[in-house]
């Protein structure tokens, strides 16, 4: 089965094309299967067993997701309305979704987590990674990641969460790199620790990842969310592909990540959902970072799953350009997440895009609150 996207105005591939987002301007895509098979001028477009017509419309790869929490039960409508009444965030909130998680059923627990990644799809994301992290025991934390494997292949082993009240730290690192890792590495591509205040400090954030690594694991990091400290620093050491949240970076903090191949992944609904400041996202891209937008999807400080919205508070809040903003939410996503078929459009990439209902990618941030996804392919098949 071949798809012909025709009277596509602005097209963005990432890749061949002009300035950073390779914008290309009256062009066709044919996707033949789950793949792009050929882009090029209208006129020249080669015939396909269905057609879609753009009319000029702006057609983008579909947003990577590359940083979320799905598997859970419940909300905490309620911790944000206090929150937004004046107490801050302390992250402790974490453990009233574990209670939750805990005693909720398999398929309540994978049901709340396909709408998520529904409701994802209808925003334009058409890859997503999904994070263990609120079982915090063996059994709950290697159910959370088998449920989340039937959704996507990007899954992330975090039962270094928090530490679960009445454990002792040194304990429950002992227990993470020992028989949980066991039962959670064979759901899982990636493993991940939020390294923070009130969480997990550097060394042992990187006895986990370590002990991650030696499993098979691909390293990532909750790094410098809600303070300045280890996390970030640590991720550069261990060759992670992402550093997320990197909101209090020191000037050795941003020299380590310019040098290196580890993303700086950059959470804006989670500061807009505290009300704190955002990262700088200037600072680091001036330095040379490379830089990813994710949502960072959770019931406690980032329920959105929405990444027009985050492309929008990227442009107003933290002075990133629109093609900046669209650029982290596609390559840099995919980057963060060590891919090269998603986030670009380009013979051979996945069939992966969105149609807006604009006629470019600059309304993405724009016309922030409207909904400009019009048509979402995912696999060659719009959905
Ligand atoms: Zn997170």
């Amino acid at each position: 089965m071949s798809l012909l996207i025709d009277n596509i105005g602005e097209l963005v591939t990432n890749d061949d094309g002009d300035g950073l987002l390779g914008l290309r301007r009256d062009v066709a895509l044919v996707a033949d299967g789950d793949r792009v098979a050929w882009i090029g001028p209208r006129r020249h477009a080669p015939a396909a067993d269905a057609r879609i017509d753009a009319g000029g419309a702006a057609v983008l790869p579909g947003f990577v997701d590359s940083h979320a929490h799905l598997v859970f039960a419940g909300d905490r409508a309620e911790e944000f309305g206090a929150r937004m009444a004046g107490e801050p965030y302390t992250g402790g909130g974490i453990r009233t979704t574990m209670a939750a998680t805990r005693a909720a059923a398999d398929d309540e627990l994978l049901g709340n987590a396909a709408r998520l990644v529904a409701e994802m799809r209808r925003q334009g994301t058409t890859t997503v990674e999904i994070k263990s992290g609120y079982g915090l025991n063996v059994a709950d934390e290697a159910r959370s990641l088998r449920l989340a494997r039937e959704l996507t292949s990007e899954t992330t082993f975090l039962g270094a969460h928090v530490v679960p009240a009445g454990h002792d730290p040194d304990d429950y690192v002992a227990l993470v790199t020992g028989e949980m890792l066991d039962a959670c590495a064979p759901y899982s591509k990636w493993v991940d620790v939020f390294c923070d205040r009130g969480a997990f400090d550097g060394d042992q954030a990187r006895e986990i990842l370590t002990a991650g690594i030696k499993r098979g694991l691909l390293p990532r990091l909750h790094a410098n969310q809600l303070t300045e400290g280890p996390g970030v620093q640590l991720a550069v050491e261990v060759g992670a592909a992402s550093a997320d949240h990197c909101t209090h970076l020191s000037d050795a903090d941003v020299a380590a990540l310019a040098g290196s191949q580890t993303v700086a992944t950059l959470l804006p609904g989670a500061e807009f959902s505290t009300r704190s400041p955002y990262p700088d996202a200037r600072r680091l891209i001036d330095a040379g970072v490379r830089v990813a937008l994710a949502t960072d999807c959770n019931p406690g400080s980032s329920y959105t799953t929405s990444m027009p919205f985050c492309i929008a508070l990227a442009v107003r809040d933290m002075r990133m350009t629109p093609a900046e903003a669209v650029h982290a939410a596609t390559a840099g996503g995919a980057l963060a997440l060590r891919r090269d078929d998603v986030g670009r459009l380009r013979p051979g990439a996945k069939a992966d895009l969105t149609v807006l209902d604009a006629p470019s990618h600059l309304h993405l941030a724009y016309r922030p609150g409207v909904p400009l996804i019009r048509t979402v392919l995912h696999n060659g098949v719009a959905q």
